[in-house]
């Protein structure tokens, strides 16, 4: 029996080793990274709108002892810490908030008010998480500073305006985030969700979330007095019958089985009960794996509503416009896989899982899409308790984007450093010439 057994002593004690460091790591430079949670909470910025958000990141990475370079595409910040020869690692987290009214209760909710882009009063909240985000790059960029010895290259933190509205990062890569600074060997992010318990981490090799369009739709009708619909063309019954139609799409004209989501988010006509408006705009928003199911969504969509619209005799064919667009963020699988290992032996097995791709979107794509291969991995946000009673009584935790939207800070923050680290430091011990053969391996 006795060699059985020393091989496994071995290897625990092994895997024990390897784990403490991380976790201890992770104290004495959690305060500050909470103080940042909690500050950028309080403070939150819409889209394209991060500059104190920004100047809080920059000033904690110089002091971290980063070189910084601020305004990249905005309100982009570009932390380089260079250590000797080796790749170039990339870390990404985005700086921006929602206009999303805080209804938490929390002790620390945002009472933050914003003129939007159209000038409108906003409230604004990071229901998205993109906090959380900052402080665990904060907590990641100080362990790797008073860390060298542990690596080798040139680590390059970023923090990304205007993620939400699809923008950030594609505004940074004009700038000559690539150009003017070392183009990675591998951009790294995580994001946070309440659909994983705080504590783990899951991974998505392959195609990690979809393509994204926004569309919006102006149906032109003929305004006139309520009780006289007769001299009118009603705007406001012709986006109801589209949005009905439109619903048919993804039941109707979708192969079943292909992922696909058609949303109209809102719908904005009319000011009075007795007046008939001459106009109605809806937002729709389009979710789709398949690059020929998106095409056949978006053609789906001009078909109904301009059928619709001519329906109902209308003086004019309403405008159709695809305003914002990204594509699904794809994980090098190679990369996923091999980074795994380091996830597992960080936070144990149990706390590293393999997921299926999400629902949502991400600008990150446009890194992937510049040749660097991407490794986007998931943070667990959900209180582990109130998991496992949504689990029992099979209701869902409030998700990204809602003014519930509360993740679990301590267990999910120390997780996330300590992920990050982890996946930051092997990289960054492994030569850029084996990077870039482990994710040249052909792609399913
Ligand atoms: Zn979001
Ligand atoms: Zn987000």
């Amino acid at each position: 029996m006795k060699p059985l057994i020393l091989p496994l002593f071995i290897s625990f004690s092994v895997a024990a080793l390897a784990q403490a460091p991380i976790s201890k790591e992770v104290e004495p430079v959690y305060p500050d990274a909470y103080a940042l949670y909690l500050d950028v909470h309080q403070n939150p910025e819409l889209s394209a709108h991060e500059t104190q958000t920004a100047a809080k990141l920059a000033a904690r990475l110089r002091t971290a002892g980063y070189d910084v370079t601020e305004h990249v595409g905005g309100t982009g910040v570009v932390a380089i810490l260079t250590n000797g020869t080796g790749p170039t690692i990339m870390l990404r987290t985005e700086l921006d908030a929602l206009p999303v009214e805080e209804k938490t209760g929390l002790p620390y909710a945002s009472k933050v008010h914003a003129k939007d882009d159209a000038g409108r009063d906003v409230p604004v909240m990071h229901a998205c998480g993109h906090d959380l985000h900052m402080a665990s790059l904060i907590g990641t960029a100080e362990i790797m500073a008073r860390s060298k010895n542990t690596w080798h290259g040139t680590l390059m933190l970023i923090g990304q305006p205007a993620e939400e509205t699809i923008g950030g990062a594609e505004g940074m890569i004009r700038d000559g985030l690539f150009t003017r600074f070392p183009k990675p060997d591998v951009a790294v992010a995580l994001h946070v969700v309440n659909e994983v318990p705080a504590g783990m981490v899951t991974i998505t090799p392959g195609t990690f979330d979809t393509n994204s369009d926004s569309v919006r739709i102006t149906i032109y009708g003929k305004g006139g007095h309520g009780a006289r619909p007769n001299a009118t063309v009603d705007p406001i019954v012709i986006a109801a019958r589209t949005i009905l139609a439109l619903q048919t799409i993804v039941s109707r004209e979708v192969k079943p089985g292909e992922m696909a989501v058609v949303t109209v988010g809102y719908i904005q006509a009319g000011t009075k009960n007795n007046i008939i408006p001459d106009q109605a705009e809806m937002g729709l928003t389009v979710r789709t794996f398949n690059e020929d199911v998106r095409k056949q969504i978006l053609a789906a969509i001009a078909r109904i509503t301009k059928a619709e619209a001519a329906a109902a005799g209308v003086p004019r064919e309403p405008l159709i416009d695809r305003y914002e667009s990204t594509d699904s963020v794809y994980n090098n699988v190679a990369l996923a896989e091999h980074l795994r290992a380091p996830l597992e032996v960080a936070l144990g097995k149990n706390r590293v899982a393999i997921a299926e791709p999400h629902t949502a979107s991400e600008d990150f794509s446009y890194f992937v899409e510049q040749g660097v291969p991407g490794f986007y991995f998931t943070l667990g946000g959900a209180d582990p308790e109130k998991f496992a009673q949504a689990k029992a009584t099979g209701t869902l935790l409030p998700s990204n984007h809602s003014p519930l939207f509360a993740p679990d800070v301590d267990p999910a923050l120390h997780t996330g450093i300590t992920a990050e680290v982890a996946v930051l430091r092997n990289l960054l011990n492994t030569s850029a010439e084996e990077l870039r053969r482990l994710t040249a391996t052909p792609q399913p």
